[in-house]
């Protein structure tokens, strides 16, 4: 197996964070909604929230016209955020209702958002209570989506973290993928590290709440997204074992990636390079085709979906961009310090004080900007190229089979600018 190593000489792992906490543009934690409602097949999702939170989730989710919505929003009315006299047992009116209706749903999330947060609802207490009203047929948890403090992808992290607790217990030496990809992604995975011999191999979250994955101290987990810092650290509390490693974007990350949990499970050279070669072959080929028109462009990350770091590394190393700022807005390094021992880039920054940074960016006219949508228009309107970072998380980006689509997300942008301003001369 060819090892790749560390940079010795500036990675960026041991430079300094350039720390701001000021103000902040980002979507919040309901997002993640959108996303984990597809994947997991009998939950649903009962926002505690406002107008707003429910216009939120139907622009992003869309309207599903021939399907019932998984998710919903409990709307609390003025007199609720005046008082709490009868928030709780409208809740359980709304939940009875519910799923009298909708005998399909076996997990309930009540997702706190940033009014139920100011008016102080406590969910946990609420979820309590109706589990033990609609046990055993329906597990009732909570987590909160809001806004305060968060970003957007904090939302699955929040969501994953409370299914910890209840996933049932195990002595057996099993491998839990977490995070929630299209299945075909999971599927691609699977068959690759099923290939090589792994066996008791499981993905949290499942897709049904009865093929939830059980959890113990010979338990071994990876995660497939590096915004899921307090998922790890429950399941490092239930006595699981984190294997760290580079986030699998490109082929260089999924090898590093795949190689690690190889490693692990004492998977020899011979058959992971057996099981790997052709899909890698495929994708530095994939890559490739794109990457002649990254060579050599500066990208400047503002931090917004928790991707800012490995992403980068992928840039940087596979496709030849130079990284002027790469902005994340939450640094574990117990989680993203594998692609942070690979990246060279000029500053890292954690959080965010949104003037300040923009004034960074403008200064730097870097060739590709990843930010939110709230920032991209204007930077447009400025001839900078933009990039959303929120379609990063709702396009299938990992595994050799997308590595090449994940670089043409990058050269596109750059591409039409290119054309553009070969229409003008
Ligand atoms: S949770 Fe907060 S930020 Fe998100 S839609 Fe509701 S009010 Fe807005």
């Amino acid at each position: 197996m060819n090892k790749s190593t560390p940079i010795t000489n500036g990675s960026c792992i041991d430079a300094p964070i350039l720390k701001e906490r000021g103000q902040r543009e980002v979507f919040c934690g309901l997002t993640g909604i959108i996303w984990l409602h597809r994947k997991m097949q009998d939950a649903f999702f009962l926002v505690v929230g406002s107008r707003t939170c429910a216009h939120l989730l139907q622009s992003a989710a869309g309207v599903m016209i021939f399907a019932e919505p998984r998710f919903g929003t409990a709307i609390l009315e003025e007199k609720d955020l005046a008082g709490l006299a009868d928030a709780h047992d409208e809740l359980d009116r709304e939940v009875e209702r519910l799923l009298a209706r909708r005998p399909d749903i076996k997990q309930l999330f009540l997702v706190g958002s940033c009014p139920s947060e100011v008016i102080k609802i406590d969910l946990s207490r609420a979820a309590e209570r109706l589990t033990q009203l609609h046990a055993p047929h329906v597990r009732v948890l909570n987590y909160s989506g809001s806004g305060i403090e968060t970003t957007f992808t904090q939302g699955e992290d929040a969501c994953l973290e409370a299914m910890v607790p209840v996933l049932p217990e195990t002595d057996a030496a099993n491998l839990v993928l977490v995070g929630a990809l299209p299945d075909v992604l999971e599927d691609q995975a699977l068959g690759l590290l099923r290939d090589m011999g792994i066996e008791g191999i499981s993905v949290l979250p499942a897709g049904r709440a009865d093929a939830m994955p059980a959890i113990g101290k010979n338990t071994k987990f990876a995660l497939l997204q590096p915004f899921l810092g307090e998922t790890a650290a429950a399941l490092t509390r239930r006595g699981a074992s984190h294997i760290p490693a580079p986030f699998p974007f490109g082929e260089e990350g999924t090898t590093l990636w795949l190689r690690t949990i190889a490693d692990n499970f004492g998977v020899d050279a011979e058959t992971f390079d057996r099981v790997t070669a052709a899909p890698r072959a495929r994708a530095r080929k994939a890559i490739a085709a794109q990457a002649a028109e990254l060579n050599g462009k500066s990208i400047f990350f503002f931090p917004d979906s928790q991707l800012e770091l490995p992403l980068a590394r992928f840039l940087t190393r596979e496709c030849g961009m130079t990284a002027i700022e790469v902005g994340a807005p939450y640094i574990h390094k117990g989680v993203v310090g594998p692609d942070m021992e690979l990246l060279q880039t000029g500053t890292v920054s954690e959080g965010q004080d949104v003037d300040k940074q923009l004034e960074r960016c403008r200064a730097a006219r870097p060739d590709l900007t990843v930010c939110g949508l709230g920032l991209a228009n204007p930077l447009e309107a400025e001839g900078l190229s933009t990039k959303w970072a929120i379609e990063l998380v709702f396009t299938p980006v990992h595994f050799y089979e997308q590595a090449g689509d994940l670089a043409g997300l990058f050269s596109r942008p750059i591409r039409r600018k290119d054309k553009l301003e070969l229409a003008k001369s």
